[in-house]
């Protein structure tokens, strides 16, 4: 009897299905993923319970939920997707830069991630490969397994931008193993092992932090040598934060905002202005910064080619991370969104 499980199956994110011709069809204006998103699959399914997550212990139920970031990812088997990769790698048709390694809350995660990461080499693709890892049953020794096996970049999925929000939504308050603590060594484990910028954290604005907090955490990470992966929070159906407002544009657009001037070292943490509420005020740019210097703020962040056209959004509202290199148009429009005086002042 064949086992269906991961390594050898695993799902796709509905783009990548797309790119890889299972699901006919491109996203609303032609985007296409860049990046080939695999998520490991067990039949037991995931062991951790966060409130925002399709495949949480206590919203799946099992295996068989099969939603994040509310669409389906449609299980295929590893062999078969990996074939589907060679022969587009290199295509322009097809831009596939990288391949991202996504794991589960599972005790096979970790050996399963490295195994996959193994198969991608021997089936002789070259693209780049990404792990995103879930702190919680990845330690150093399998972060060195990962790179040994042909992985270049790795993202720790920290999710909360602190303490207090990340036990709210993914610790043991909501019946939840992940450990804050065990997240933010592990983005030191990881940048020890595979590099100051080649290893990264997913951050998701929106599941209850203040801008302070979301700046703080960002601040921290760049000290600490790690990119930054914005995420806008959108709710998934079925979850306890179904009810739960996706986060404004504004609040968002500054978010992205501060995350490529931390990143690119344009400015320092003086330079970010909160008010009570620890909401953004305002940013003191330098002052030869031009408009159209900041037009990557508005783009999808975290390892290059990774894209993810529509996965904060349903198509047709506000793209909130742009996968493609923004137009005048749209920056001004995205700078104008942020509300912060001395952005608005640059537009008008
Ligand atoms: S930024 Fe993209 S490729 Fe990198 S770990 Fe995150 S989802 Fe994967």
């Amino acid at each position: 009897m064949i086992q269906v499980s991961s390594p050898d199956w695993v799902r796709l994110s509905f783009g990548a299905d797309m790119v890889l011709g299972y699901s006919p069809g491109v996203f609303l204006k032609g985007a296409l993923n860049t990046t080939i998103n695999l998520l490991q699959y067990y039949p037991d399914g995931c062991k951790a319970n966060c409130q925002y997550c399709g495949q949480a212990r206590e919203v799946a139920e099992g295996p068989d939920c099969k939603t994040l970031i509310r669409v389906e990812w449609p299980l295929r088997p590893l062999n078969d997707v990996l074939k589907r990769i060679k022969e587009r790698q290199g295509d322009p048709t097809y831009g596939i830069q990288r391949i991202c390694v996504g794991q589960l809350a599972h005790p096979r995660a970790s050996p399963d991630a490295i195994e996959i990461t193994k198969r991608i080499r021997e089936a002789g693709i070259e693209v780049q490969i990404s792990e995103l890892v879930t702190a919680t049953y990845t330690f150093r020794r399998h972060m060195e397994e990962m790179k040994k096996a042909g992985a270049n970049m790795i993202d720790v999925a920290i999710d909360g931008a602190s303490k207090e929000v990340f036990d709210n939504v993914r610790g043991k308050p909501v019946r939840s193993m992940h450990s804050w603590d065990r997240y933010i060594k592990a983005i030191d484990e990881a940048v020890d092992v595979f590099g100051r910028m080649n290893a990264g954290i997913h951050l998701i604005i929106g599941l209850g932090e203040t801008e302070k907090e979301a700046v703080d955490l960002m601040l921290y990470a760049h000290s600490r040598g790690a990119k930054l992966s914005l995420f806008a929070f959108y709710p998934e159906e079925m979850t306890p934060m179904e009810k739960v407002k996706p986060v404004p544009v504004s609040v968002y657009r500054r978010m992205q905002l501060s995350r490529w001037l931390i990143e690119n070292e344009v400015v320092s943490s003086d330079a970010f202005e909160f008010d009570e509420e620890e909401r953004l005020k305002d940013i003191h740019l330098p002052s030869d910064i031009k408009v159209e210097d900041l037009s990557p703020a508005f783009m999808t962040s975290g390892c290059p080619g990774c894209n993810r056209p529509y996965s904060n959004e349903r198509p047709g509202g506000v793209m909130k991370n742009i996968p493609w290199y923004p137009s005048k148009q749209q920056t001004l429009r995205a700078l104008k969104a942020t509300k912060l005086p001395s952005l608005v002042s640059m537009v008008s």
